[in-house]
């Protein structure tokens, strides 16, 4: 690092009880869809991330007993020593790079439902469980809570034989036993384990006590605690009891990681709360309450926000879950003074999806992510360049800008085409609409690379037919000319029988509405069959301009999908709170003479509404007409990449252009052979 880097701060070496951290890069506990079901996988990507400099690498949250079973969801498990050599891939991997390795031990409580295990499910008091399963947890009783401490006890020290240096004691993101028994609205007990808060807080003393017991001499026992539910008086607060635990516990843990729960206040979007550092304001306090280190979040991405917060005492350890995930090597490129390099995490919460799937995680800015072992991907290396071919991109959106720059990386002559004034494709459509600002930062950061490159040239208003193609002579060509919105409301409820418009009022696309394009005049009814997040999005722009708004969906819910990236209680609030008028479970009949009409989904029952005008919102049709014209003309190369292939999310788009970029010259056999490494269970004698 050159001397005078004003961010030295950041990697000063911090003592964690008995084990010393490289620097103040911390790299939280984050699920990751992968854990136990596919542990090589969960090694690699934690090992890139040492390799990128965080000095401390969290797995996930990580069951300790049947009891505390999150079947199906792929998290960490230390149910016994079966799953040391799982979790051992991980530790090698993170100290390969001089990192420190931390594993999240927790109890679940009513959380898990013990759908493998069939284990009963455990709580302070008798309560349902967490989620709609039609079922109850059981009030803990002496031998309950003895047998849990045992349990975390005996996985403390399999993490600790597992090559764990930093290992949990858990009580956030009201999905754990330690912190459901610290709420008062979960605690209904009279015995010494409820009433005073010092008693609700006596079974978390007690697993800090036995785990440092436990493994203390060798291992760090860190506290993971959301001082804050942000719920006001309703829950705990950071200024009342939140402060009280820490008062209470305050030397007792190694270090304090501190967040807010639930988890979708912990893990909020950028549309939801686009300042980075939003937590600060509840944590700040901790460390004047304890002379342990302490790491926070809040979507830290600025290296100069992170100086800061050490300077003024907010932390000791910049703490990063999605920052880590957008870009591993953030810390190198800080050290390295790269800052302009950095992949800044946009706040969308696909990774969380991921999870939420029960699939390896994925990233809209880090296309690598969760591909680090079964394809080998590496987030700042790619293969050189196998020859002098030239490559011509076609369209620069997410997957056209990201397949240019991986080409640019590998070395080739690169031309990028774009039709527009602007770069960026439906990124910038989608980043002008409210909330969603910052996903600008995939367009940024991918410019900012082309531009220092000598072998990428870019056309802007280019809009290249067949014969400009094949004029150009350049023998590579991918075709990433995206999607346009449909507008005639066929979609996947309307499939069978297609709704009839008389043209009696204007209808709009998706896309018309993004362009700046109408309604002139309301009430204007949308329609929204792809229950992504971009319906929702148009409906509170229109509502905050005035129209009266008509949102209509054949789903129970307003933007369904956003649950899976913990947004739609705050899109279905919103829409509330601006008057629009919700008809959820009706499905798109059609327009006649202003009438619009919406079939109830379960019964056919029809409804009139009159309207003025309609965005109907359903499904892309893809631009395939270069693609198509290119056919057969003789080019080396020619293949249709991201929406104008699959249309999906920004993420998928940038995936398509990355793998394009890094299979271009391998030859098709060895592609087609390869698809991805599968973890396949191994059959022991033992079963
Ligand atoms: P993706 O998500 O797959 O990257 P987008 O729809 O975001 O797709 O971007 C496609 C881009 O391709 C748009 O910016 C569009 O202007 C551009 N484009 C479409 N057709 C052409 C063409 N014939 N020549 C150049 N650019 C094109
Ligand atoms: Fe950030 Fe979105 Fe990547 Fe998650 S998927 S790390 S929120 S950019």
């Amino acid at each position: 690092m050159p001397d005078d880097n004003r961010y030295s701060v950041l990697f000063e070496s911090v003592k964690i009880g008995p084990v010393t951290a490289p620097n103040r890069f911390y790299q939280v506990p984050h699920c990751d869809g992968m854990g136990y079901v596919r542990p090589r996988a969960e090694a690699a990507m934690r090992g890139i991330k040492a390799e990128g400099g965080w000095g401390v690498v969290s797995n996930q949250e990580t069951e300790i007993h049947p009891t505390s079973d999150l079947s199906p969801f792929a998290e960490g498990r230390l149910w016994d020593a079966r799953d040391i050599p799982g979790l051992r891939l991980m530790t090698d991997a993170v100290h390969e790079h001089g990192s420190l390795a931390a594993v999240e031990l927790v109890h679940n409580g009513n959380h898990s439902q013990n759908l493998l295990s069939r284990a009963p499910m455990l709580a302070p008091g008798e309560m349902s469980v967490d989620g709609s399963l039609p079922k109850q947890a059981r009030t803990m009783d002496k031998q309950d809570l003895r047998n849990l401490r045992r349990w975390h006890r005996d996985a403390a020290i399999r993490a600790r034989d597992a090559g764990f240096d930093v290992i949990y004691v858990y009580a956030g993101h009201n999905m754990t036993v330690a912190q459901h028994f610290m709420l008062p609205h979960m605690n209904d007990r009279s015995d010494e384990y409820g009433g005073s808060l010092e008693n609700r807080v006596r079974l978390t003393r007690e697993l800090l006590e036995d785990t440092r017991e436990a493994v203390g001499d060798t291992c760090a026992v860190a506290f993971r605690f959301a001082v804050d539910e942000m719920l006001g008086r309703d829950g705990m607060q950071a200024a009342e009891e939140g402060r009280a635990v820490v008062e209470l516990l305050a030397e007792l843990p190694d270090l304090w990681d501190v967040n807010v729960c639930e988890w979708a206040n912990d893990s909020m979007t950028t549309r939801f709360q686009p300042q980075d550092g939003y937590q600060n304001d509840y944590i700040s306090f901790v460390k004047q309450v304890t002379t342990k280190p302490v790491v926070a979040v809040g979507r830290l991405t600025s290296p100069d926000m992170m100086v800061s917060m050490v300077n003024k005492g907010i932390v000791d350890f910049i703490g990063a879950a999605r920052p880590s995930i957008a870009d591993p090597f953030l810390p190198k490129k800080i050290e390295e003074g790269r800052i302009e390099e950095i992949r800044e995490c946009i706040g969308c919460n696909i990774c969380v999806s991921a999870d939420s799937q029960q699939v390896p995680i994925r990233c809209t800015q880090n296309p690598t992510m969760g591909e680090e072992w079964r394809r080998g991907w590496h987030p700042e290396k790619i293969l050189p360049k196998k020859s002098e071919a030239e490559v011509l991109i076609v369209g620069a959106g997410p997957a056209g800008l990201e397949c240019a720059m991986q080409m640019a990386r590998r070395g080739y002559e690169v031309t990028l085409a774009e039709a527009g004034a602007e770069v960026g494709g439906r990124v910038i459509a989608e980043s002008a609409m409210p909330g969603l600002g910052a996903w600008k930062r995939v367009v940024d950061y991918r410019m900012n690379d082309l531009q220092q490159r000598a072998n990428a040239r870019l056309f802007m208003e280019s809009a290249l037919t067949a014969e400009d193609v094949l004029e150009l002579d350049i023998p590579n060509v991918f075709v990433a000319t995206g999607t346009h919105w449909r507008k005639d409301g066929i979609g996947r409820a309307t499939q069978r029988s297609a709704p009839e418009i008389d043209g009696s009022v204007p209808v709009f696309s998706a896309g018309d509405i993004m362009a700046g394009q109408g309604p002139d005049a309301g009430p204007v009814l949308i329609y929204d069959d792809d229950h992504g997040y971009i319906a929702g999005v148009l409906a509170e722009k229109l509502a905050e301009a005035g129209q009266q708004v008509i949102f209509a969906t054949p789903e129970t819910m307003v933007s369904h999908f956003t649950h899976l990236t913990l947004e739609q209680h705050r899109v279905q609030a919103r829409l509330i709170e601006l008057g629009v008028d919700i008809r959820l479970t009706h499905v798109f009949g059609g327009i006649q003479s202003g009438q619009a009409t919406l079939n109830c989904a379960y019964t056919g029952r029809t409804t009139q509404v009159e309207i003025a005008s309609a965005v109907l919102i359903t499904q892309r049709v893809r631009e395939t007409a270069l693609y198509d014209a290119l056919k057969g003309k003789g080019l080396t190369t020619l293949e249709l990449i991201g929406d104008a292939a699959n249309p999906g999310f920004i993420a998928d788009a940038v995936y398509a252009g990355h793998m394009a970029a890094r299979n271009f010259e391998r030859h098709p056999a060895e592609v087609d052979a390869e698809w991805f490494r599968r973890e396949i269970t191994a059959l022991t004698d033992e079963g």
